[in-house]
């Protein structure tokens, strides 16, 4: 890498032109409910996916207690269109339960309570906080955020859970939230895994992965 990473501030800010000053996520949804069980249900599927199979799902599945009861050979049938759906089908039966049984039915709001959910890793916990309580704890980092942190020099890890804390250490605590959002639309837009388009990226001025002289 030629230049050194450049200013988060700079970063943010180009972004923000172009993506917009907060975007959100793209897994749909119309309550924190629905929020919850689309996260969860998200991860190794593209929003696409995930959001074609909770179309169906939240017509079904109103509340936690829907999903606590459910047989779970019939929750797994509703979300085979998902990678790992047994699994998944598993983990959000029992979250749903531990909701209604521990945390009185409401989604808890702290990021340790979060975790203590099944299937509820940090990147999870981070979207519903961000999303659902606008509560900035950490850094949702899928791999769209890798990608784009590694080019931008704000990390040389790997592991999610790394990438978060350099991140947290180099981007201000007031865009905790919308980092992960502006590098998300990065990643889908120009900063693909893939293939890196950087001629018409808006940070091609000060990325110190930019192809362009
Ligand atoms: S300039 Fe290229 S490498 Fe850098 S963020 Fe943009 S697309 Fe990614």
């Amino acid at each position: 890498m030629s230049r050194p990473a450049p200013s988060a501030l700079k970063v943010l800010r180009l972004l923000k032109s172009k993506y917009g000053s907060d975007p959100r996520t793209q897994l749909s949804h119309k309550n924190k409910t629905e929020l919850f069980v689309a996260v969860l249900l998200s991860p190794q599927c593209t929003d696409k996916q995930t959001n074609k199979v909770t179309s169906a799902l939240f017509k079904k599945y109103k509340t936690f207690n829907d999903y606590a009861v459910a047989d779970i050979k019939k929750l797994s049938a509703d979300i085979s269109g998902l990678n790992y759906y047994k699994t998944k089908a598993r983990n959000l039966k029992a979250a749903a339960q531990m909701i209604n049984q521990r945390f009185n039915g409401k989604i808890p709001r702290t990021m340790k309570e979060l975790m203590e959910l099944p299937g509820v890793g940090r990147k999870v916990a981070n979207v519903m906080l961000n999303e659902g309580f606008g509560i900035d704890e950490g850094i949702a980092v899928d791999t769209h955020c890798a990608v784009v942190s590694r080019r931008l020099g704000y990390s040389r890890h790997k592991d999610p859970k790394k990438i978060e804390q350099d991140l947290l250490k180099k981007m201000p605590k007031s865009a905790w939230g919308v980092t992960s959002n502006l590098f998300i639309e990065l990643g889908r837009d120009t900063c693909k895994a893939a293939k890196k388009e950087c001629p018409r990226c808006v940070l091609q001025g000060i990325c110190p992965s930019s192809t362009v002289k």
